[in-house]
């Protein structure tokens, strides 16, 4: 049977986080992680993977037509041409990264990977499938040079393994590795929010890029971590999209097309601060409950656990279930990231996802299943439901924020 084991990424990722956890507890460290930002990280991680399921195939398509029809030079693999590949990829992700902070429309959507303000191997999942994108376009130069596609997709490997073990703030500095190779400490500097740290570090392996780009900065102080202007939302949506929607804001509002375009290609700093306000105002509800127990903790450590499950099963058993049923998965994933970042921030219409989710799970095991039991016992959930639908939200609220939601 053909298994994919990048599955496995899964289990290594919390096993290497939950290792980080106890040596923080260990050092007495009790602020390196909190439980509410852990989850939207790892919520983030969680959408990319699933994400990649439909995606890399269509990467590897695209680098292999580039080659076939535009390489410029026929490389074979050897030990020197590997490391060629090796230094043009970490060459590459520098320009990238740096573009990323400097461009506005390349930050919206980069800017989700430097949202949190904890700093520790959840951080490292903040990746999004627009990100992946984006970089795709840049590593199309490689295929371009004449880099066979099978090479490229093995040193990405390394480049997207690395930047994981550098996402923590229990390694001190690493004596000679430091003038190097990019290390925890170095990253730090780059995730930093203190004025003096902006805008440093970009290197994802080397550091030596930083060097003679004139961007690097040592760590002197511990940094504090986030964006210059904290987002304060566990909004799953929000997150992914406010930049985007802060730029769209600022280039309707900009008079004359030069300016629109200098707002877009120009950096992030371009577009004001009040606009956020704005946008938060319209689209952020403001509607949250205040909850007390542990309850609501528990709830979300189930969902984001049966959600790591599911994600794990289907990478794993990838070639052998269909792409319907891939897609009424990621759906139903996409559905519960979403509701657990409405439920972290005590949002009281989370009962309607919870409703959206039940009904999608419902048809989807009709086209799955055919016409079983099943939907014989969705629809009649369904139809209880709606006769008993205040009763249901007033309960589910309780349920899972305790006594705050009396009324
Ligand atoms: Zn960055
Ligand atoms: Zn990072």
């Amino acid at each position: 049977m053909k298994l994919n084991y990048l599955a496995f990424a899964i289990p290594i990722f919390l096993l290497f986080t939950a290792l980080e956890y106890w040596v923080a507890r260990k050092q007495q460290k009790e602020d390196y992680f909190h439980f509410d930002r852990s989850i939207v990280n790892i919520s983030i991680g969680i959408a990319e993977r699933l994400a990649d399921l439909f995606t890399v195939g269509i990467f590897y398509y695209f680098y292999t037509y580039i080659h076939t029809h535009f390489a410029l030079f026929d490389i074979k693999p050897s030990i020197l041409l590997w490391l060629a590949l090796f230094l043009c990829t970490d060459f590459v992700w520098y320009w990238y990264h740096r573009l990323a902070h400097e461009i506005s429309l390349l930050w919206s959507v980069h800017v989700v990977h430097h949202q949190s303000e904890d700093f520790n191997y959840t951080v490292s999942a903040r990746i999004t499938v627009f990100q992946a994108l984006v970089r795709v376009v840049f590593w199309s130069v490689l295929p371009w040079i004449g880099f066979p596609p099978e090479m490229i997709t093995s040193i990405l490997l390394i480049h997207g393994a690395y930047p994981f073990f550098i996402h923590t703030r229990t390694i001190g500095k690493l004596g000679i590795l430091e003038y190097i190779l990019v290390t925890p400490s170095h990253h730090r500097v780059h995730h930093a929010s203190d004025e003096h740290y902006l805008d440093k570090n970009y290197g994802d392996v080397l550091i030596i890029w930083d060097k003679i780009f004139g961007t690097f900065v040592e760590e002197k102080e511990e940094p504090h971590y986030g964006l210059t202007k904290p987002l304060n939302s566990h909004s799953f949506l929000w997150q992914h999209f406010h930049f985007i929607l802060e730029l769209m804001y600022t280039v309707k509002h900009t008079q004359g097309w030069g300016n629109k375009i200098k707002i877009i290609f120009g950096g992030p700093d371009l577009v004001p601060e009040y606009v956020r306000e704005k946008l938060e105002q319209r689209f952020l509800f403001n509607k949250s409950v205040n909850a007390s127990g542990i309850r609501f903790k528990n709830y979300v450590i189930w969902q984001i656990g049966s959600v790591l499950l599911s994600l794990f099963l289907v990478i794993l058993f990838e070639h052998q279930i269909s792409l319907s049923l891939q897609i009424g998965v990621a759906l139903l994933i996409v559905l519960t990231l979403i509701n657990c970042g409405a439920i972290l921030e005590q949002r009281t219409w989370v009962f309607y996802l919870e409703y959206t989710r039940l009904a999608t799970a419902t048809l989807f095991a009709y086209i799955y299943f055919g016409p079983t039991s099943i939907v014989v016992f969705g629809s009649l959930f369904v139809v209880t439901l709606i006769c008993f639908f205040t009763w249901f939200e007033k309960q589910y609220l309780r349920l899972i924020y305790g006594s705050a939601v009396a009324s």
